[in-house]
């Protein structure tokens, strides 16, 4: 079964206003196990929302609109559902009376315009929108069809405010796609597995097997900020079917990728970072040479001033690295660990300074420098040659260090 969503508004066109209702309904139908094919966004014109609505409803089994509800001249959504399947609207009383009793409550006399919130396209039933004055509309239409003598669509109209349309999607859209579509009783679920330090066709190679599209579990790579994410879905009836269903897939994830995973679930670099050193009691200080404050700010998050473990000291340094050689890193890092007592520190910056490339012509290129000293005084240093995007580096840079912090810390007894 296939989907398309169709989210309506002006305001949407011009961008005035992120479509978020396209992303929370798409989420939410894949889960039930429904495949949305397309996204479409049309802004406030009568024509344009009837040949969406009839393009939408001739190629999808079901159709979820959102906007266009309201009481005002700009809201077509009824007009154009009626127009675009010759099912002229009608007037319901049972909607009325929510209607009038909303404004009622609310101790307010209802604009003469709000009428037309309860006309309906002929043979569609009303969505209850308990919070809000515009009920939801779903209509079923058909055309013959070549293949299977007639294609049927389910369409389902509901309002653009974000809280509302997810209410009634809740409560009577998601209800009714069960029974009356035959879902059954699988839904999606999902496990992450979090992987750093490798490029997406490096796990690409190794894992060829497992991506394949028609495997059941499905695996998928996605690449976020210099993370990698291996999402493992399958259907199932509950999360011990799931946890059964995957197990082997994630075994041979594990295997295979071994300390390259630095998590699993929704878990980041920094939470993992933050949690080794809170196990292991140890404290951090960071120093950041010219290079913002990035993993400062990542890691600070969750940490108290006043915990025995965690981070605590943090330095920003205005000046820059004067070349690639490690030393004078080493020797920042050196200066800190004795002033500050602590068991970690951490030293980073780049060479050339990332800021400094924005407007290079050519490939913008930088080294990243790391260095770390751990409690017995034992020195790592990494320096890594990146290019690219500037603005990208800072992320790569907290990242590459986070994730040596990450290793130190875990072979640190
Ligand atoms: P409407 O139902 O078209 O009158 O929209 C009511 C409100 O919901 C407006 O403030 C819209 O900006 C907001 N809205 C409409 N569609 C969306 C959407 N797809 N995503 C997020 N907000 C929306
Ligand atoms: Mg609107």
């Amino acid at each position: 079964m296939n989907a398309e969503i169709i989210s309506i508004g002006d305001e949407l066109t011009s961008g005035q206003r992120l479509d978020t209702n396209s992303q929370i309904i798409s989420r939410r139908l894949g889960d039930l196990g429904i495949q949305v094919r397309f996204h479409t966004t049309i802004g406030d014109e009568l024509p344009d929302n009837i040949s969406a609505f009839k393009i939408a409803a001739g190629r999808s089994d079901v159709v979820i609109i959102s906007g266009g509800l309201g009481p005002t001249a700009d809201d077509l959504t009824r007009e154009a559902l009626a127009e675009a399947f010759d099912r002229p609207l009608e007037f319901r009383p049972e909607a009325m009376e929510h209607i009038e009793n909303l404004f009622k409550s609310r101790k307010r006399e209802m604009p003469e315009r709000n009428r037309v919130q309860a006309l309906f396209p002929e043979t569609s039933t009303i969505i209850p929108n308990p919070h809000g004055t515009a009920p939801g509309i779903d209509l079923q239409v058909e055309f013959p069809d070549p293949v299977r003598s007639v294609h049927r669509c389910r369409l389902f109209a509901l309002p653009g405010v974000p809280a509302e349309m997810l209410q009634m999607l809740e409560q009577t859209v998601e209800p009714r796609l069960i029974s009356d579509l035959g879902l059954g009783s699988q839904r999606w679920y999902y496990h992450c597995v979090k992987l750093f330090g490798l490029g997406e066709s490096d796990v690409e190679k190794v894992i060829p097997d497992l991506i394949a599209r028609d495997r059941i579990p499905r695996v998928g790579i996605t690449v976020s900020k210099a993370t990698i994410t291996l999402r493992i879905a399958a259907l199932a009836a509950n999360e011990e079917e799931f946890t059964r269903l995957i197990q082997d897939t994630l075994e041979q994830i594990r295997n295979e990728f071994k300390d390259v995973i630095f998590g699993e679930g929704e878990t980041e670099l920094n939470d993992v970072v933050q949690d080794i050193l809170a196990q292991k009691q140890r404290t951090l200080s960071i120093v950041e040479v010219g290079a913002g404050c990035w993993i400062g700010q990542m890691l600070s998050d969750g940490f108290s001033p006043s915990s025995s473990s965690g981070l605590k000291h943090l330095a920003w340094l205005p000046t820059l690295l004067a070349d690639s050689d490690p030393k004078q890193l080493v020797e920042l890092a050196q200066k800190y660990h004795r002033d500050s007592s602590s068991d970690y520190v951490m030293a980073v910056g780049f060479y050339p300074p990332a800021d400094s490339l924005i407007n290079e012509k050519s490939l913008p290129t930088t080294d990243l420098q790391v260095c770390i000293i751990g409690p017995a005084g034992r020195i790592v240093t990494k320096s890594q040659r990146v290019s690219g995007h500037p603005e990208l580096f800072y992320q790569r840079l907290a990242k590459t260090a986070l994730d040596m912090l990450r290793r130190e810390l875990l072979s640190d007894q």
